[in-house]
C-alpha cells in the first residue's frame, strides 16, 4: 500500500487571513495534532454563530444562471471552472483559481467575455452611497481627494485585502482578463417587501459538511426586492494591487512581499518570525490541551521571555490598554515592566470612582504585588447604593440581529429581542425570580411581544432597574424606533414605557438626549468598573462570566448563603426553571463556576467547543444564545429538541440575572464590613 498522499500545501484565502493577522499562526494552524489551538474550527456553529450563510445562499439565488463547482477535490474543482471559462459568458458559484500555490474559492465569477467582476459576498451590512467613504476613513457625505486616499480604515482592512488577494489570483491565473472585483452584501437601507424570506435558507449539517437548502420558492422575482447590492471595490483594490496603500501591516511587508512570504512559507512549513505585539493578545494558539505544544508560550520563549514568565500577565492583558504595541515596541512585555508614563492621566467625574487609566494603573499594581485581596472604593458604591430604590430589579436580555428579515417592512440586521429574564430584590432581602421572557418560533418577530412581557415585569413600582451592560438601553431603543415605524394597537403606551427606562442621544445634536428616562436602567457593570476589582481577574475584565466566579470564590457571605438548598421552585429564593439548585459547589479549594453547573445549550457539543462561542473579552455571555436562537431558527429539529434548547436557554438567562443579584449582595455585606478588601 502506498503513504496516503499529502493535502496540498496551499495559501488559500483562510490561511492568507490567519497570515496577516500575524504571519506566525501559519506555521502553528492545521496541526490538531501538534498545536493546542482555541479557535472555532467546527463549520456548523461557525456558520450558526457568524450568521453569513444565509447571505450568501441568498446572493446565488440573484444569479439564477449560476453554475456551483461543488466538488471539494482541488484539481477537479480546478479542472470543471476552467472548462466553463471556456465560454464567453458564464457565471459560476465557488470556482477554484490556482497560479502556483495560492488557491481560492471565489464567492461569484461572472464572466462576460474577456471582462470578469469577481463577487465576494459578505455578511456585513454597509450602505453603498457611503461605502467608498468610510473605506477612506471619512462620514457620509465627506469626500476626501483621492491624493489622500492611500490608508483604508482598519475595520475594511480584512474584507478589502481578502478581494485584493482574490484579484491577484485570478489577475495572475488569468490575464488576459480584465477584472473588476465587487463587493456584495446587505444594504442596511433598504427594506424587504417579501414575507418569510430568511425561513427560505436552511443550515444542514450532515455529518462534518455544512450546506445552505433552500426552501420553496427562490426564484428572483420570489425574492422581492434586492437587500443585497454590489459595491465596486476597484479604488481600494487597485490600490492594495499598485503597492500603495500605506496602511501598517503586522508583517512590516507590501502586498505582493506578504503573499510571497506566506505561500513560500507555508509551503514548506517554515515558520515566519515575527516581533510579538499587540496581535498576541488574540492569539488562537494562547492555550494549553494534554500532550500538544503551545504555540503562544514557544513565540514567547523564543523572544526571550524566562518560562516562569511564560503566563504572564503581559502588557497586552491590561484592560482597555491603548498603548500595548507602543510599549512592546520598546521591550515592554510583562504587565512589571510598565511604569507610571505608560498610563494616562485622566480622571473620573466622581472623586470615588477610578478613571479608565486609574483602574489600568491599579490592576497593573495589583498584578505586581501578586494582591489577592480585593479593591472596592466603599464610600462612592455606597453613595450610589443609597439612591437606590426598592425593590431592587434585574433584568437581562437575549437578542440576536439576522442579515436577512423575518417580514416584509424589515431591514437586514434589524434587532430581535427574543428572550429575557427578571430577578427581584426585595428591601427585607427577599429574592425572586419574577418572571421571564422567551419566544424561539421560526418565523416569528419577537419585538414587540417580548417589551409587552418587560412592561407587565416592571409597571408595579418604581424600583430601581439594573442592566449588565449598555446593551439591554440599545436594544430598547432600537425596539422603540421599531413601533414607532408599526401600525401595533399599544405602541405609544410601550414608546413611552421604553422611555421611562432608557435614555437615548440625539444623533443630530452633540451632547444632546431626545429622552432621558426617569427612571433610568443602572449599569451594574460600570459600577464594577468605577469601585471594584478582583485581583483573580488577571486581564481586569468586567465580563460577569470572570466576576461572578471571583466573587463567589472571594464572598464569605455567599459560600455561606449559597451552599445551602434554597434556591429552586418551592424554595426560599423561588425559581422558574430548577426544581432545586445548591449554587455553591467545591472542586478542590475552588468554587465551581456556575455556569459549568449548567447543562450545555446544545446536547450534540461538548462544553468546550461551546465555550469557544464566547469570546473572552465579550461584555456578556450571548454567544451560545444567539448561536441557539440561530439554530431553532434556521435549521430543521424536532420539537423535543427544540424545547431542550429553550429549557437551557431559560437556565443560562436565570443565573445571568441571579449573578447580578449575588454581585450585589456581596456589595452589601462588604459595606457592612463583613467581607475583606483593599481601598
Ligand atoms: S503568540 Fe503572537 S507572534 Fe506568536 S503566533 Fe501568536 S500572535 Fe503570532
Amino acid at each position: 500500500m502506498g503513504d496516503k498522499p499529502q493535502k496540498p500545501r496551499y495559501l488559500t484565502k483562510s490561511l492568507y487571513k490567519i497570515g496577516r493577522a500575524c504571519p506566525t499562526r501559519l506555521y502553528y494552524t492545521k496541526k490538531p495534532t501538534e498545536y493546542a489551538d482555541k479557535s472555532l474550527d467546527d463549520p456548523f456553529l461557525k456558520a450558526l454563530a457568524e450568521g453569513g450563510f444565509q447571505v450568501g445562499a441568498l446572493a446565488q439565488c440573484y444569479y439564477p444562471e449560476g453554475i456551483g463547482i461543488e466538488t471539494l477535490d482541488h484539481d477537479e474543482a480546478v479542472r470543471q471552472t476552467e472548462e466553463y471559462l471556456q465560454r464567453d459568458q458564464v457565471v459560476l458559484f465557488e470556482p477554484a483559481l490556482r497560479f502556483e500555490n495560492l488557491f481560492v474559492r471565489a464567492d461569484i465569477l461572472v464572466k462576460d467575455g474577456n471582462h470578469v467582476r469577481l463577487i465576494e459576498v459578505k455578511a456585513k451590512s454597509f450602505d453603498p452611497d457611503s461605502l467608498l467613504e468610510e473605506i477612506w476613513g471619512k462620514a457620509k457625505g465627506q469626500v476626501k481627494p483621492p491624493a489622500l486616499r492611500k490608508n483604508i480604515l482598519s475595520s475594511y482592512r480584512e474584507y478589502i485585502f481578502d478581494i485584493a488577494f482574490q484579484t491577484y489570483v485570478l489577475q495572475k491565473a488569468h490575464p488576459e482578463f480584465s477584472v473588476t472585483p465587487f463587493l456584495m452584501g446587505p444594504d442596511k437601507s433598504r427594506k424587504t417587501t417579501v414575507d418569510g424570506l430568511n425561513q427560505k435558507f436552511f443550515l444542514v449539517k450532515d455529518g462534518k459538511y455544512t450546506s445552505v437548502k433552500t426552501e420553496g420558492d427562490v426564484s428572483p422575482l420570489a425574492l422581492g426586492e434586492k437587500i443585497l447590492i454590489e459595491a465596486d471595490m476597484s479604488e481600494p483594490v487597485n490600490l492594495i494591487l499598485s503597492g500603495q496603500e500605506q496602511g501598517e501591516e503586522v508583517s512590516g511587508l507590501s502586498f505582493e512581499e506578504e503573499i510571497e512570504l506566506f505561500s513560500q512559507s507555508y509551503f514548506q512549513d517554515e515558520k515566519i518570525n515575527i516581533p510579538i505585539g499587540a496581535q498576541c493578545k488574540h492569539c488562537q494558539f494562547r492555550c494549553s490541551a494534554e500532550g500538544l505544544k503551545n504555540g503562544f508560550q514557544e513565540c514567547m520563549k523564543a523572544q526571550g521571555v524566562k518560562p516562569h514568565d511564560l503566563d504572564g500577565p503581559f502588557v497586552f492583558d491590561v484592560w482597555n490598554y491603548k498603548r500595548t504595541q507602543s510599549c512592546m515596541d520598546q521591550g515592554k512585555i510583562l504587565m512589571c515592566h510598565l511604569t507610571e508614563d505608560d498610563f494616562g492621566n485622566n480622571q473620573s467625574e466622581d472623586p470615588f470612582a477610578l478613571s479608565y487609566a486609574e483602574r489600568q494603573k491599579k490592576q497593573v499594581q495589583m498584578q505586581n504585588e501578586c494582591c489577592e485581596v480585593p479593591y472596592c472604593q466603599t464610600e462612592g458604591l455606597k453613595n450610589c447604593i443609597e439612591d437606590f430604590e426598592y425593590p431592587l430589579h434585574f433584568i437581562d436580555f437575549e437578542t440576536s440581529r439576522v442579515a436577512i428579515p423575518f417580514s416584509a417592512g424589515k431591514r437586514p440586521y434589524e434587532q430581535i429581542a427574543f428572550q429575557f429574564s427578571h430577578h427581584v430584590l426585595e428591601k427585607d432581602g427577599t429574592i425572586r425570580h419574577m418572571g421571564q421572557y422567551i419566544n424561539l418560533d421560526q418565523g416569528y418577530f419577537p419585538n414587540f411581544d417580548f417589551v409587552r412581557a418587560l412592561k407587565k415585569e416592571l409597571h408595579h413600582d418604581e424600583g430601581t432597574i439594573f442592566r449588565y451592560s449598555h446593551h439591554e438601553n440599545t436594544v430598547l431603543c432600537d425596539i422603540h424606533s421599531q413601533l414607532a415605524k408599526s401600525t401595533e394597537p399599544d405602541k405609544d403606551e410601550l414608546m413611552a414605557f421604553i422611555e421611562t427606562i432608557t435614555t437615548k442621544k440625539d444623533p443630530e445634536n452633540k451632547g444632546e438626549f431626545l429622552w432621558q428616562g426617569k427612571r433610568n436602567m443602572v449599569d451594574l457593570c460600570e459600577l464594577v468598573i468605577k469601585y471594584y476589582m478582583h485581583p483573580s481577574i488577571v486581564n481586569g475584565s468586567n465580563s460577569i462570566k470572570y466576576v461572578l466566579p471571583a466573587i463567589l470564590n472571594e464572598s464569605k457571605f455567599l459560600q455561606n448563603k449559597y451552599s445551602k438548598n434554597i434556591y429552586g421552585k418551592q424554595k426560599p429564593i423561588s425559581s422558574l426553571n430548577m426544581d432545586e439548585k445548591t449554587w455553591i459547589q467545591f472542586e478542590g479549594k475552588e468554587v465551581l463556576d456556575p455556569y459549568k453547573q449548567l447543562d450545555p445549550v446544545f446536547t450534540d457539543y461538548d462544553r468546550t467547543t461551546l465555550d469557544l462561542l464566547m469570546p473572552e473579552d465579550e461584555i456578556q455571555n450571548g454567544g451560545a444564545a444567539m448561536t441557539a436562537y440561530a439554530r431553532c431558527q434556521f435549521t430543521k429539529m424536532s420539537i423535543e429538541e427544540r424545547q431542550k434548547i429553550k429549557e437551557a436557554l431559560l437556565k443560562y438567562c436565570e443565573l445571568d440575572t441571579l449573578a447580578m443579584v449575588m454581585i450585589y449582595e456581596y456589595w452589601l455585606a462588604l459595606l457592612r464590613g463583613e467581607e475583606r478588601r483593599v481601598a
